[in-house]
């Protein structure tokens, strides 16, 4: 351990980052609840990004005892100095068995612990917790960059205590483990490793490399549940550049070692211009998870994204687009007018379209891929003026009918047959033939 400052780290002023935490959300008023206390201390991801001058999505918090207290009068202070409307009240959340807690108001994330030291009484187990020095909590750490802690409080405000290498490393831009076992303890780090490798651009030190691939070897990874490495691969495919994630994680064998179909299998940049034609609505993790399960069954990517907790909703998704997605090119292709293009996308969610437009610029079929990107930018949102009640007041029987006369005015509408004002569609709809 590291008493305060580390090699390598001269420049570092403890002064300085306190500074920095006052311009974050909720610093100031964090910095001003822990005044009077000597046990606070920021850690983990807030204090690395701070020294490495980025900005910090979340400011994690350990204290020495009864962290929801802690939180509880953050979240009553932050309601006093905050604006009166509800949208702005602070939400407060115990999230696990060790009393951690979440208070998040206008912007801000503190997550609050209390401090603690850990062992494990077998790999990839839950580890067995007590209370500890920020010195044990630090030790049990993943990465020695997330091992930094930066004291907020009384006397020792400013202060910086970290683990051996952990500035150096930070200085280095590499990824080094606290202890040669730890991958085996705690198999989810592998996936955390390869995530802060690509979001950082850190490389893991030479012996972490060697011990992640051999932890890789021993299949360490099937002593862990599938929700817990879930909860890791949503992390990393939620990262501002989830592809890199991917491509580290396959490159480090993780994506294997959870499953031996899971793999890219799709060129790069078909992923990245798949990513471009995505509309807003369309969701990032459904298109990567499909991404990395197009070589792999329907029913074998629904019971792994089972396995992994990914929702119903997601699983669906996914399985839909995996199905769709190498198909539609041709079909998209083949459709010369609007209303044929909206009969090849029917029931096809934006991620297969998106994948599907992709795949086509990569097979030479341009014109699938022109397809796919009006279909999403443009012609899945055309909409009639008129609706089924204007039918029924207009004399017609309730009945499919009604629904079959809308597709039809629809797709005219689509093609450009019809204009854009409720008479000439309600006029189409009762000329059409039932
Ligand atoms: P991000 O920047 O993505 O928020 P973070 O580094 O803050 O990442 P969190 O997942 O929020 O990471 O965790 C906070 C800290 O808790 C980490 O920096 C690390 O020190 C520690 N930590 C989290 N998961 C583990 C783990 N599996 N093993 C050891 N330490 C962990």
């Amino acid at each position: 351990m590291q008493a305060t400052r580390g090699a390598g780290s001269a420049r570092i002023d403890g002064e300085v980052l306190i500074e920095r935490v006052l311009e974050l959300p909720g610093g100031p008023l964090l910095l001003e609840l822990a005044s009077a206390r000597e046990d606070v201390d920021l850690v983990g991801g807030a204090v690395r990004d701070l020294l490495l001058g980025r900005t910090p999505l979340e400011l994690d918090v350990v204290v020495g005892e009864e962290p929801d207290l802690f939180a509880r009068e953050l979240a009553a202070s932050a309601r006093l100095g905050g604006r009166a409307d509800d949208a702005a009240a602070p939400r407060l959340a115990q999230h696990d068995r060790f009393g951690t807690a979440l208070v998040e108001w206008d912007g801000a994330r503190v997550d609050v612990a209390a401090r603690r030291a850990e062992s494990y009484a077998s790999p990839g187990a839950l580890p067995e917790v007590r209370s500890g020095t920020v010195e044990e909590d630090l030790e049990r750490r993943d990465f020695t960059v997330n091992a930094i802690a930066l004291a907020l409080g009384a006397r020792r405000r400013g202060q910086l205590r970290a683990v051996e290498h952990a500035f150096a490393d930070l200085d280095a831009g590499c990824l080094r483990v606290l202890h040669e076992r730890s991958f085996l303890d705690d198999p989810t780090r592998l996936l955390r490793l390869w995530r802060y490798a690509a979001r950082l651009r850190f490389q893991p030190e030479a012996r972490t490399a060697a011990l992640a691939r051999e932890a890789v070897r021993l299949r360490a990874l099937a002593t862990v549940s599938g929700s817990r490495i879930g909860t890791e691969l949503r992390l990393a495919l939620r990262e501002p550049d989830p592809l890199a994630s991917l491509l580290a994680l396959q490159q480090g064998g993780v994506l294997a070692a959870i499953h031996p179909s899971l793999r890219l299998a799709v060129p790069e940049r078909s992923v990245h211009a798949a990513l471009r034609l995505l509309p807003p609505d369309g969701d990032r993790v459904v298109l990567l998870l499909a991404c990395v399960l197009l070589s792999t069954g329907d029913g074998e990517a629904r019971e792994l994204l089972g396995k992994l907790d990914f929702t119903a909703a997601t699983r669906e998704r996914v399985c839909d687009t995996v199905r769709l997605a190498p198909e539609l090119p041709v079909r998209l292709q083949a459709a010369a007018r609007p209303s044929e293009l909206a009969a090849a996308a029917r029931g096809a969610p934006p991620e297969a379209l998106s994948l599907a437009g992709a795949l086509g610029e990569e097979r030479g079929l341009d014109s699938a891929a022109e397809a796919a990107r009006r279909w999403l930018g443009e012609l899945r949102n055309v909409r009639l003026k008129i609706t089924g009640d204007d039918l029924l007041d207009a004399g017609l029987a309730a009945g499919p009918d009604i629904g079959r006369r809308l597709q039809t005015v629809l797709e005219m509408r689509l093609d450009g047959t019809v204009g854009d004002s409720a008479d000439a569609q309600l006029e189409a709809a009762l000329r059409a033939s039932s």
